[in-house]
């Protein structure tokens, strides 16, 4: 059973219960996740707040040195923790390394905190008078993590909260709480001061409540700031309740991203690209690309080229770290979700080009293969939902100026691609599509850690992302001093 960190002792949880963490690949249990209560948040955020005066006077310069020795236990312990990915998620061997990649390059960048720090001075902004501004942390932060990215998106939190001199209170999904806590230990053999990083588990929903942790979180009046990455109902639910009681809150939610195929476009790369896009960590990601619009003349080469590539696609057990093409999706709760789709594709009696449910492996894991179906109806929940699953929607459209207008019907914001030999197209398209990330012949354009992570619209709920300046703003608040001497 696992155990909360408070104070950075190992702590069981006040409320004795458990639910099961399972290996995907194979349907079993691996270990327990304690149900968190009310009383776990209070205790770890009365140790956060104990150790926040002291944490937030330490010079940058020596947080930065304990963020250098934790980079530097994460690139030594590498290997072990992308198996763990493997291990609890399900996904492949180098799907998990690209998730603790990312994460790290967030680590990095907070390393250089004293320059990221730096703040703003004008000598004689009025007659004798200096004015500056400087960045002061907000205070004890809290992050509450998805279970798609088990590395990265922690990440994204508590290495640049601390940087910026914040104490923190990470909860982690309870579907992969092995990674998180395992992230939260070499931090502290880093040689974090107790209570500057706390965790408690919990936020699934049992009989007994379980996502009490959360609401805890939202109403606790210690807490400054949170963060929260997961679906857009819980992000949009987290954004309201937070900043009622009056709370600095970032909330990412869901996703529908659509990739626009020109038929100018190198259709190698753009199959290539589109089946990593859709299929990688089993679509499982908040970037994958789930609806490919093809334009004009480019719909018959693309359409038999993904099909080929999707047909040939290895599916199996990721959790020895095999090198197969696509793993499991979480949990029985997802599959479920995914099959329920392909069978709303077949009443709905639409085109199936590859039918992932060949790869179901009943009582051996979570698998469905890669699906792509075509001729689906405007109002169809193929189209409008987020499946989180393996699947791909093909769409014709005349042209891009149709390609757009339909991206743009999507409540949802996050990213959308196009691929093209054409600046014009491409620029027109990058402009005008309504939502925050884009790539240009580019799988899954997720900014790397020097960029916000920029959802809009129903995949973001707040006015600061996390990662990049965004990121550091955030977890500071601004002061501005007048001095006059004479
Ligand atoms: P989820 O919303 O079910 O859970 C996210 C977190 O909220 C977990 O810690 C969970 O314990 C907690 N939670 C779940 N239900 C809750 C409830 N009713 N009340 C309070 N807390 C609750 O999300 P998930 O299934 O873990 O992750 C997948 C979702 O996350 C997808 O929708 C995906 O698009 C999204 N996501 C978004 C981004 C992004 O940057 N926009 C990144 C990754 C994942």
């Amino acid at each position: 059973m696992l155990q909360n960190l408070i104070s950075n002792q190992w702590t069981p949880s006040s409320s004795g219960e458990s639910t099961p963490v399972f290996n995907p690949s194979r349907g079993s249990e691996i270990a327990r996740c304690p149900v968190g209560t009310a009383a776990d948040v209070d205790a770890a955020v009365a140790a956060a707040r104990a150790a926040l005066p002291e944490w937030s006077q330490t010079p940058p310069g020596d947080r930065a040195r304990i963020l250098f020795r934790y980079k530097a236990l994460l690139e030594e312990k590498f290997q072990e923790i992308a198996l763990l990915i493997c291990r609890e998620h399900g996904k492949t061997l180098v799907e998990a390394q690209g998730d603790l990649r990312r994460g790290l390059d967030v680590v990095d960048m907070a390393c250089g905190i004293p320059s990221l720090l730096m703040g703003q001075k004008l000598g004689q902004v009025a007659r004798n008078i200096d004015g500056e501004a400087e960045r002061f942390p907000v205070g004890v932060c809290a992050g509450i993590t998805p279970y798609n990215f088990p590395a990265m998106i922690p990440l994204w939190m508590f290495p640049m909260a601390l940087a910026c001199g914040n104490t923190f209170l990470f909860k982690p999904s309870p579907k992969v709480p092995l990674t998180a806590a395992r992230l939260v230990e070499l931090f502290v053999e880093a040689g974090l001061p107790p209570g500057v990083l706390n965790l408690v588990h919990g936020g699934v929903e049992t009989v007994h409540g379980g996502v009490e942790t959360v609401h805890a979180i939202l109403d606790h009046p210690g807490i400054q700031a949170v963060s929260f990455v997961g679906s857009t109902p819980v992000a949009r639910e987290v954004y309201r309740r937070g900043t009622a009681n009056g709370k600095r809150v970032q909330a990412a939610g869901g996703a529908k991203n659509f990739m626009i195929v020109m038929p100018d476009a190198d259709m190698e790369l753009a199959a290539d690209a589109i089946l990593s896009s859709s299929f990688g960590c089993s679509g499982q990601r908040c970037m994958a690309g789930s609806v490919a619009v093809v334009a004009g003349r480019a719909a018959e080469p693309i359409t038999e080229k993904l099909q080929a590539l999707a047909k040939t696609m290895s599916v199996g057990a990721t959790d020895e770290g095999a090198a197969v093409g696509m793993g499991p999706v979480i949990d029985a709760v997802a599959l479920e979700r995914v099959q329920r789709y392909l069978s709303l594709g077949d009443q709905q009696r639409v085109e199936m080009l590859v039918d992932g449910r060949r790869h179901a492996r009943p009582d051996q894991g979570y698998f469905v293969g890669p699906s792509i179906v075509a001729g689906v109806a405007a109002d169809s929940g193929l189209l409008r939902d987020e499946v989180f699953g393996p699947v791909l929607t093909l769409l014709r459209e005349e042209d891009l100026d149709a390609a757009i207008a339909l991206a743009n019907t999507s409540p949802y914001g996050n990213g959308a691609v196009i691929y093209t030999r054409s600046g014009g197209a491409a620029r027109k398209f990058a402009r005008n599509v309504n939502c925050g990330m884009i790539g240009v012949n580019i799988g899954v354009p997720a900014p790397m850690a020097l960029f916000p992570f920029a959802g809009w619209n129903e995949s973001f709920f707040g006015d600061l992302h996390v990662q990049g300046n965004e990121g550091i703003q955030f977890y500071t608040r601004t002061k501005v001093t007048l001095t006059r001497w004479s």
